[in-house]
């Protein structure tokens, strides 16, 4: 992708004209460019926030329908969260270190370094998973919704350090960010600033939700591409069909993975 101011502002102008329009619907959906992709450009400077959030005063002047004018809102509302990160690190900067809530300080992690891998190289037999890391990997950035999900998926289902997680994101996105990463993990693994006191996601329902024709994991994961979306999107790939798409098979079990984190988590509350 082209940098720079001019590609920047660019970038802004085509996505406050029109792309905004759609955002409140689209932004969730990883297979739809329904975002502004100007992580990067902000992190960098070379566009800054106050330009932005001019251009979304603009924006809302010249909204043509109640849909525009929400798309509008939703998305200012994604850049107060990235005020929002940058004021916590500001003022909490133990936030770097680790967990912001008691009951992480000691959490009794696995971290277990072969699962780690395997979610690293994208081999978790979780296609969403798998297709998310693959994008990560491949071009430095990941749709929003995926880095939720990947996240989810590497505190709450393979139980590793969020930590982890955080540092191999800042190895390999182009937008990485200390405020912003560091808040996104925490939120996922709910050690952070985030009044809901437990968030797991299940990888499928969320596949089957957001990525409905499995279009999205289709595109990374090329070798899936010919698999029924029912066998896709719907639970664990059989073990037949795995070997026949050279795919492995899931590492863990979602629904047992889910037992053993809340069990761990009761542990830490009542000690
Ligand atoms: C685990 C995890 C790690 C993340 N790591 C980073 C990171 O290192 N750097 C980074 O910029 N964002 C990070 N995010 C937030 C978010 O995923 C990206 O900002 C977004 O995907 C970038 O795409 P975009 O520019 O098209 O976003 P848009 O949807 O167009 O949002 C516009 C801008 O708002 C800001 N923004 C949007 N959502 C968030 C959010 N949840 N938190 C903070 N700022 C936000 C970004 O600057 C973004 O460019 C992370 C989220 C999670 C869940």
């Amino acid at each position: 992708m082209p940098v720079g101011e001019r590609q920047s502002l660019t970038q802004l102008e085509i996505f406050t004209e029109n792309v905004i329009d759609n955002y409140d619907g689209d932004r969730n959906f990883p297979a739809v460019e329904g975002t502004s992709r100007l992580s990067a450009a902000l992190k960098f400077g070379t566009v800054g926030i106050r330009t932005v959030w001019q251009a979304t005063e603009l924006a809302l002047k010249n909204c043509r329908s109640e849909e525009a004018e929400q798309g509008v809102k939703t998305w200012r509302q994604e850049l107060a969260w990235r005020e929002f990160y940058q004021h916590c690190l500001f003022f909490f900067p133990e936030l770097a270190q680790g967990s912001y809530r008691d009951e992480f300080k000691n959490f009794p992690w696995e971290n277990d370094e072969e699962k780690y891998q395997a979610w690293c190289d994208a081999r978790t037999g979780y296609p969403i998973i798998d297709a998310a890391m693959r994008q990560l990997n491949e071009t430095g950035w990941m749709h929003n919704r995926c880095r939720m999900i990947v996240a989810s998926f590497l505190t709450k289902d393979l139980i590793i350090d969020w930590r982890w997680g955080e540092k191999y994101f800042m190895q390999k996105l182009v937008d990485g960010d200390l405020s912003a990463n560091n808040g996104g993990w925490q939120w996922s693994a709910s050690s952070g600033m985030d009044p809901k006191p437990l968030r797991i996601f299940n990888p499928y329902t969320q596949a089957q939700k957001f990525d409905k024709d499995g279009d999205y994991i289709r595109k990374w994961l090329p070798e899936l591409q010919t698999l029924d979306t029912k066998v896709l999107l719907t639970g664990k790939i059989p073990s037949l069909i795995c070997k026949q798409y050279d795919y492995p098979e899931p590492i863990v079990e979602h629904a047992v993975q889910q037992r053993e984190f809340k069990r761990l988590y009761k542990l830490v509350r009542e000690s």
